[in-house]
């Protein structure tokens, strides 16, 4: 691993601007629509060609910009565009690089709901032909690229699988027929891995999860390079996308804690990794920072750090042992989402490739070790996996 690299100096300091917020250290929520102008001739100047639309709360607003300036600095882009969900993130910037008779190739790691919006609405309704990959391909992805391919799609690690994709290599690739790269870079942050020095042209984040961190926002933010920039702009544009300011003031808060929390988030899921790869009823553990993962190596290349999110495959066993293991976890919650402070277990579908099972048999585990303390984290495992494989007495008649 390089380097651990939390910049949390950075962190605490960006986008504070005393004449934005007054001379208060956070800048204000900042509600509205209507921005006025004092003359003709101060309206006319804000409709200048490199910004048109500086003068509505849709398109501009001192919280939503100092958030998205802030997302786009850490990540190191151009510039960022906020969205409602990190979902709406994923799709506009999609849709906003592509059109009827386009090629798009996305792996076959990525989050649900983009592999959906693309074979729904990018597949069925635009046209555009979707196409799906191995993650683990790399330089190997130059053999599928077409003339018309437009977007490479790549997610690392894999949503619910982990695996780690060779990000330099594909976007090499990739711009060698003039396609874009979108990364959705959720997971590691732009703390963790640097989207813009790898070749990555959008660079997306969930911001619903560590960015935010306390799980009470739901938000997105598309970061372009100077390339990618004039399209999805324009995207956002055309859907009318923007976020609210309440939930943009909650990431720029929780954005000053996300070095603080990642460095925990970090130690207590590489803990309860290394816990359970001993456990007899574990057969797998799928967290990039074992030395046991097979993108162990690109990611320690790649990545300075990991976070709180990681998989494990349960040895095999029945809907009830399954029922058992989640009644008597105490303090991961059953629940969607991740990256805030609080721990969080979800059974996950086995993923098929080519017909078969991708971890071979068992029962895939998501975890997401949250800011509890990492003992009664460990714990509580522990006492799920006995409650789930004991041996039962079973009554003969
Ligand atoms: C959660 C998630 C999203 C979507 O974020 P929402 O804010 O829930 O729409 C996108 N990508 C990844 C990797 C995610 O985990």
């Amino acid at each position: 691993m390089q380097d651990c690299d939390y910049r949390d100096t950075h962190l605490t300091h960006l986008g504070r601007d005393a004449t934005v917020s007054g001379g208060f250290v956070n800048v204000p929520v900042c509600r509205g629509s209507t921005i006025l102008a004092d003359t003709l001739e101060q309206w006319t100047q804000r409709k200048e060609p490199d910004n048109p639309y500086a003068s509505y709360g849709r398109f501009t607003n001192p919280t939503l910009q100092t958030l998205a300036q802030a997302v786009a600095d850490l990540e190191g882009g151009h510039r960022a565009w906020l969205f409602p969900s990190g979902l709406a993130a994923c799709t506009h910037a999609l849709q906003g690089m592509l059109q009827q008779g386009d090629h798009v190739l996305l792996p076959d790691s990525v989050y649900g709901p983009v592999r959906a919006f693309a074979l729904q609405v990018l597949s069925k309704r635009l046209g555009v032909h979707v196409q799906f990959y191995e993650p683990s391909l790399g330089a190997g992805l130059a053999a599928l690229l077409r003339d018309n391919t437009k977007v490479v799609y790549v997610e690392s690690p894999g949503s619910g699988t982990f695996e780690i994709q060779d990000i330099p290599a594909i976007a090499r690739c990739a711009h060698q027929v003039g396609a874009y790269v979108i990364m959705d870079n959720t997971w590691a942050t732009p703390l963790f891995f640097r989207p813009f020095e790898h070749g990555v042209d959008i660079s997306i984040q969930a911001a619903t999860k560590y960015l935010t961190g306390h799980s009470d926002a739901l938000l997105g933010v598309a970061t372009a390079n100077e390339r990618a920039w004039p399209l999805l702009r324009q995207a956002a544009h055309d859907f009318g996308q923007t976020a609210g300011p309440d939930d943009a003031f909650l990431a720029l808060r929780g954005l000053r804690t996300l070095g603080v929390r990642l460095r925990q988030h970090q130690a207590s899921a590489l803990q309860l990794a290394r816990f359970l790869e001993c456990q007899p009823q574990v057969r797998r553990v799928l967290h990039p920072a074992l030395e046991s993962h097979p993108g162990h190596a690109l990611w320690k290349r790649d990545f300075h750090g990991s976070t709180g999110l990681f998989g494990v495959v349960l040895e095999p066993l029945s809907a009830e042992q399954l029922s058992r293991f989640f009644r008597a976890l105490r303090l991961f919650g059953i629940g969607l989402s991740w990256g805030g402070f609080e721990s969080l277990a979800l059974p996950m579908d086995m993923p098929l490739r080519d017909g078969r099972p991708l971890f071979g048999p068992g029962q895939l585990l998501r975890l997401h070790a949250g800011l509890e303390d990492v003992q009664d984290l460990q714990d509580d495992l522990q006492s799920a996996l006995t409650a789930a494989y004991r041996v039962r007495e079973v009554c003969r008649a």
